[in-house]
């Protein structure tokens, strides 16, 4: 990937009213950003009204409205739910978690984790969460199979862990990817500063053994002519998927994994979402699972996609583009069942398609519990 210099603006101007459809096309190839599944209709759409500074604001929950949704929840359902500060962004804003569920410490129940928004621009990935708890617990009491999970598992739904990405890609740049964090210190002298870091390529738990996969063998820090996946994880602090100056940099990475890799959580299962693509994606990003892994992924994988009407496609995340630095790539690595979701056909769909596409998405998330509850019963 050529570097661009620090004065070249992230954000391109507004559009002149010529710029024409195929033009936008080519930029959207250019940048990466057309996948398997794109509607390219709406994802042209969505990139002009980005450009020209006019994406929808309202429909989305804001952080502040998912932080009020979160507490409303923990106030209507004090025995069930509780909200969990799990750290801070770069920004400071709280990273929180809704924990669905008692935790036993005598009789550790299976713990999952549900997270959106690694991704500032991918919005529909913070209202499933939102809408998998609420959900659960306004069944409690009318649903036995929902009053069982939330009785039998603690489930912790992050609707947001890249809170400022967020904000930044709802208020300023919708089409923004990474977190906000200002780097000043990239490591590498060739390559300049800039801001954010992608933090789904950041993910390193400090084990040596499992260094690989922030960094696969043969890429060399600092260089960009190496970059792994052809660009897909990169050392340009410029680059949408810049790898982070360091494994696992990144607070709202340090946030997720302190979470996740806390032996006192028990976490068995984590369910990640990203759009778009329609893809059920398994680890890894850089390597291949050994067989025995591959048959628990293939199996609750294709339950999942029953329960999606048989619509996306099942395959190793590597199938997609090769990636490092992945969160599901630590997560097998520490013996976690860790699954992405690529949802939807575009980044931002119209606000009035939020309600079908999570009652749509929810289904895929009780699959997700019920599987690891089958598998890693309360002890
Ligand atoms: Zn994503």
């Amino acid at each position: 990937m050529k570097i661009q210099s620090v004065a070249t603006p992230v954000h391109k101007p507004t559009p002149k009213a010529k710029t024409t459809e195929s033009e936008l096309v080519q930029d959207l190839v250019k940048q990466g950003d057309v996948t398997a599944n794109a509607d390219m209709t709406q994802l042209v759409k969505e990139y002009r009204a980005s450009l020209a500074g006019e994406a929808p604001q309202q429909g989305y929950h804001s952080y502040e409205e998912m932080t009020a949704a979160l507490h409303s929840l923990a106030d209507r359902f004090p025995g069930q739910a509780e909200v969990v500060v799990l750290g801070q962004s770069a920004e400071g804003r709280d990273i929180l978690a809704l924990r669905v569920g008692t935790p036993d410490a005598e009789r550790p129940k299976p713990g999952i984790v549900i997270t959106g928004c690694h991704h500032a621009r991918e919005w529909m990935t913070v209202e499933v969460p939102l809408h998998t708890a609420t959900t659960m617990l306004e069944n409690y009491s009318s649903d036995p199979a929902s009053k069982q999970r939330v009785d039998n598992t603690v489930t912790w739904f992050v609707p947001m862990v890249n809170p400022d990405g967020y904000e930044y890609s709802r208020t300023t740049n919708s089409w923004w990817r990474k977190t906000r964090r200002p780097v000043s210190e990239t490591g590498c002298p060739n390559l300049k500063a800039s801001t954010g870091v992608d933090p789904n390529r950041n993910y390193w738990d400090g084990k040596p053994e499992n260094f690989a996969l922030y960094r696969p063998a043969g890429d060399t820090p600092c260089s960009t002519k190496d970059d792994f996946g052809g660009g897909k994880t990169s050392d340009n602090p410029r680059a949408d998927t810049y790898r982070g100056p360091a494994g696992g940099s990144e607070p709202e990475v340090q946030a997720m994994l302190n979470l996740e890799l806390n032996p006192a959580n028990h976490i068995k299962g984590v369910l990640d979402y990203h759009s778009y693509g329609e893809m059920i994606l398994y680890p890894y990003g850089s390597k291949e699972l050994p067989a025995d892994r591959l048959e628990i992924y293939r199996d609750i994988g294709s339950k999942i996609n029953r329960s999606l009407g048989d619509r996306y496609d099942l395959k190793p995340s590597s199938d997609l583009y090769p990636t490092s630095g992945g969160s599901n790539d630590l997560h097998e690595a520490n013996g976690i069942i860790g699954l992405t979701l690529e949802i939807g056909r575009s980044f931002q769909p119209d606000p009035s398609q939020i309600p079908a596409t999570t009652a749509y998405i929810t289904p895929a998330n009780l699959v997700f519990i019920d599987e690891i509850a089958a598998r890693y019963p309360q002890s």
